[in-house]
């Protein structure tokens, strides 16, 4: 099969982290008889550097034409002082929206070769974790109605300050969008759902969960319940191995996919998936663009080729080549090899394109092997 993806390199070490993954996909369509047609997007500081602003036409319709998205980082300090809405992490955004991904899938997963990179004590780590949080990722208190008023001093007091607040707001269909997402991606795991909510307190909650249990008639080969979000942040460092995929709202979602991404103890592991209705979705690492270290071949690309191996599987529908991808990650890190930010501190470590390689050798050494 022919599939197009568009590429948005963005900037610092986005351009080497996106190679490394080409290369990757390169190997899978040679090994499972698939051709992937890339094309690169400007986006971010390149963007603004080479067009006037963070996000050109040019890129919104290529990423609309694609079969799906793949995108390194944006960002850097070339670019730190323009004004917040022309700044090239203002791309971020505009993509989504332009897209309508409303649903962001964080795995975060203890590789067994990198148990001594877990915060969390020995024999938790030993148990291991791999999770999944889905956060829907357009509603909710980040867009709902938001302000300030004078808040009226009493007669004759002194000033009393302002009122500040923000709306948090949910719709049956906002929920019913990003639950579904939620049960396909559970059914595809291990079957189990974990819905987040405040619903002790929160009406949004209450209306989230209420639609969460109608929802659950549609896929009883899910088994879903309930946790509220105070409890669900302290299970997770409880014991992280009892969860499978976690449904939850943009804050409460925001907050826990950082958490549980820190008790992996490395950012450059970490990949993401932003859906929306179709197949075309948005996969990128959920690290920055690290611009202390582009262009020294010292960069992880690990989070960018796993991002490339959920595209393949959310978006394609290629299983298999998603699993041997993965397959090939776990090969190498258990053969020892490590980019400097997971290796321990007597660890020699390897540089971003002899990570890429020995990766492509493991995915043609299983190939050969199977
Ligand atoms: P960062 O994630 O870029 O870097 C944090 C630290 O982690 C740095 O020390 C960096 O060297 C290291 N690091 C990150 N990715 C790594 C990798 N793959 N391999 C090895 N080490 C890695 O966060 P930051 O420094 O706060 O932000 C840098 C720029 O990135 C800023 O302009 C910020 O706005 C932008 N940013 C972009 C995105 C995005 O494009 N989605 C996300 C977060 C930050």
């Amino acid at each position: 099969m022919n599939y197009n993806i568009a590429l948005l390199p963005g900037d610092g070490i986005g351009p080497e982290i996106v190679r490394s993954a080409v290369q990757v996909l390169e190997c899978v369509g040679q090994r499972f008889g698939h051709h992937f047609a890339t094309t690169s997007y400007l986006l971010g500081g390149a963007a603004i550097d080479a067009a006037g602003e963070p996000l050109p036409a040019d890129t919104v319709q290529g990423c609309l034409a694609a079969d799906s998205v793949l995108l390194g980082a944006v960002g850097g300090p070339k670019w730190d002082d323009l004004p917040g809405d022309q700044r090239p992490e203002q791309a971020l955004l505009g993509i989504r929206a332009a897209l309508g991904l409303y649903s962001n899938l964080r795995p975060a997963r203890l590789y067994p070769a990198l148990r001594a990179a877990c915060p969390l004590r020995s024999e938790l780590a030993e148990a291991g974790f791999d999770l999944l949080i889905v956060r829907e990722l357009i509603g909710g208190i980040y867009f709902g109605e938001r302000g300030r008023q004078p808040l009226p001093a009493a007669a004759g007091g002194p000033e009393a300050g302002e009122v500040a607040f923000d709306t948090e707001r949910y719709s049956t269909p906002e929920i019913e969008r990003i639950g579904r997402v939620a049960f396909a991606a559970a059914a595809k795991r291990t079957g189990r759902l974990v819905s987040v909510d405040k619903a002790n307190v929160l009406e949004t909650s209450r209306l989230w969960r209420q639609t969460m249990h109608r929802l659950a008639d549609d896929y009883p080969e899910v088994e879903l319940s309930d946790m509220l979000v105070d409890n669900a942040a302290m299970q997770l460092i409880r014991n992280p191995g009892q969860f499978d995929v976690l449904v939850t709202s943009n804050m409460f979602g925001d907050i826990l996919s950082d958490e549980a991404s820190q008790l992996t103890g490395s950012i450059g592991m970490l990949a993401s998936a932003s859906l929306g209705e179709g197949t075309r979705g948005l996969y990128e690492p959920i690290h920055g663009s690290a611009p202390d270290i582009a262009g020294r071949d010292i960069a992880n690309p690990i989070a960018t080729i796993l991002s490339a191996a959920m595209l393949l599987r959310y978006s394609l529908g290629l299983n298999a080549e998603a699993r041997a991808i993965e397959s090939a990650v776990d090969a190498v890190l258990d053969s020892g090899l490590r980019t400097a930010d997971i290796a321990a501190p007597s660890q020699p470590s390897i540089g971003t394109q002899a990570m890429t390689k020995a990766i492509v050798t493991a995915l043609e050494d299983s190939g050969n092997a199977g």
